[in-house]
């Protein structure tokens, strides 16, 4: 495991709990990052997300990679930044697949916009205005979250939402739910 892919579970886990602050212009320092961000999700094929704060960083900056999902039939794009993003609208919210590479194994099923317009800027400096749907807006929503502190197991409504996800016996991946709380009443 590469020192890169460590980073992504702090032992202090406030780092992904601390608000981003914009940057000031895409510096070299700033187009760095990025590329520390797309080079770190180049190592997790896995994940078709990760933001500043997962690597240590507290500037809004993620990575996404667009066109993957549950049930899509190809590869995801290669990683894009963005940097500042901002949402202009977020509408059609529904019930989808999330899960994060800083908690490793847990998915959870979450309501998110499936319809997403942010603006941002890209690695050159120049403004972006785009916008993100189906489960692409889920990533980008999923990352943008990170700024602000916030992680998808804040948005499972219930454990009945969350599970792991195991290879089973055939080379099948299957859900398994957590095993419910015992309350003491
Ligand atoms: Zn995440």
């Amino acid at each position: 495991m590469s020192v890169k892919s460590i980073v992504l579970y702090p032992e202090d886990k406030e780092i992904l709990r601390a608000k981003c602050r914009p940057v000031k212009s895409v510096s070299s320092w700033v187009r760095q990052l990025a590329q520390d961000l797309v080079d770190t999700l180049n190592h997790h094929p896995e994940g078709v997300g990760l933001a500043a704060p997962q690597i240590g960083a507290h500037s809004r900056v993620v990575v996404v990679r667009l066109g993957g999902g549950p049930g899509s039939e190809r590869e995801p794009d290669a990683p894009m930044p963005l940097i500042n993003p901002t949402i202009i609208e977020a509408r059609d919210e529904r019930r989808d697949f999330d899960g994060c590479l800083s908690i490793p194994g847990l998915y959870g099923e979450t309501v998110r916009p499936h319809y997403l317009r942010v603006k941002g800027l890209n690695m050159a400096g120049r403004v972006f205005d785009r916008v993100f749907e189906g489960f692409d807006a889920v990533v980008v929503h999923h990352e943008l979250d990170h700024l602000e502190g916030v992680l998808f197991i804040d948005r499972v409504e219930s454990l009945e939402y969350l599970y792991r996800v195991v290879e089973g016996d055939d080379g099948q991946l299957v859900r398994i739910p957590l095993t419910p709380v015992t309350r003491s009443e």
